[in-house]
């Protein structure tokens, strides 16, 4: 039994081992991605409603990794968020996302998004003031979204970056709302230019009850409070109709139209 329990061990050491090394070559990828300009974004259209006028897009993180494709987010931003490499990763993102939304035939508006780690490293203010003077896009036409993670140590600090932020003439808007720790309270606390609330609400709209009071109080609080809603994921018609005459202003998802690489967002037509 001893030798039993021994023998278990080693192959728990050399589990660990193996887990150890692979997320030191994860981490060696990564570095060597960003070094090798392998990312991408792509876009996903925000529309109005009830006109479903094209008014900006959200810029979404691709890895494309030589060998095993396209890699999306939740495979590697976490692992570049414990690295600290989503400091640099995040400021590639914000000068291409100015960048590629100068170039654009209409003044659409950009959004994207912050890292918590982003509001640590002391260098989000430049990192955004700078993409906008190299690029020269008008500062009313980015939005960065942030989530309530960043709230939740909310510091005399986050607050003053999220005010400073607001002064260079960009919009802040809270993401994935209603999911984790966020309520309503959040509103009140700092005035976001939009609120966005998140898609597992939209995806049980019509079927639950409460996810129906939820979406309403939110667009009606947060119309109250001068901000701005989207729905996220919204994916067919019967919850565009319902979000439409519950008032909420704009939406983004699947019925709209899924992220797409960034040349295609050239051609889109203008309304
Ligand atoms: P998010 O900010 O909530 O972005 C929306 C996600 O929902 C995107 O996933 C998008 O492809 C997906 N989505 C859009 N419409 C629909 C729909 O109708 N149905 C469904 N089921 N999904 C929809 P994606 O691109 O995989 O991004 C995942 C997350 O990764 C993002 O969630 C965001 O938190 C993070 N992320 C993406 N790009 C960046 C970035 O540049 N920086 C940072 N820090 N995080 C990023
Ligand atoms: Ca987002
Ligand atoms: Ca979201
Ligand atoms: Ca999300």
């Amino acid at each position: 039994a001893k030798a039993a329990g021994r023998s278990r061990f080693r192959y728990f050491e050399q589990g660990m081992h193996a887990q150890a090394q692979k997320r030191r070559r994860d981490q060696f990828d990564l570095r060597r991605a960003l070094e090798n300009q392998e990312f991408e974004l792509y876009y996903q259209k925000q529309v109005t409603l009830p006109a479903r006028r094209l008014i900006g897009f959200e810029a979404l993180l691709r890895w494309r990794d030589p060998y095993r494709g396209l890699i999306l987010p939740d495979q590697f931003i976490s692992l570049a968020e414990e690295m600290g490499l989503i400091i640099p990763l995040g400021e590639w993102v914000l000068h291409q996302a100015c960048a590629q939304a100068a170039a654009w035939p209409t003044p659409w508006r950009v959004a994207v998004n912050l890292s918590p780690v982003q509001f640590g490293g002391g260098r989000l203010y430049e990192a955004v003031r700078s993409a906008l003077a190299l690029s020269g896009l008008d500062p009313a036409r980015l939005e960065l979204e942030i989530t309530e993670s960043v709230l939740l140590r909310e510091t005399e600090e986050t607050m003053a970056s999220l005010h400073r932020l607001r002064e260079l003439g960009v919009a802040i808007a809270l993401d994935d709302f209603g999911v984790g720790y966020s309520s309503l309270g959040y509103l009140q606390r700092f005035p976001f230019d939009r609120v966005k609330i998140d898609r597992s609400f939209v995806a049980s709209l019509g079927y639950s009850r409460e996810s129906n009071a939820i979406v309403r109080s939110v667009v009606t609080l947060g119309t109250a409070l001068d901000m701005s809603i989207t729905a996220e994921g919204v994916e067919n018609e019967a919850q565009c109709a319902l979000l439409a005459e519950i008032g909420c202003h704009e939406a983004q998802g699947f019925l709209f139209g899924k992220p797409e690489p960034a040349d295609t967002v050239s051609l889109a037509p203008s309304c």
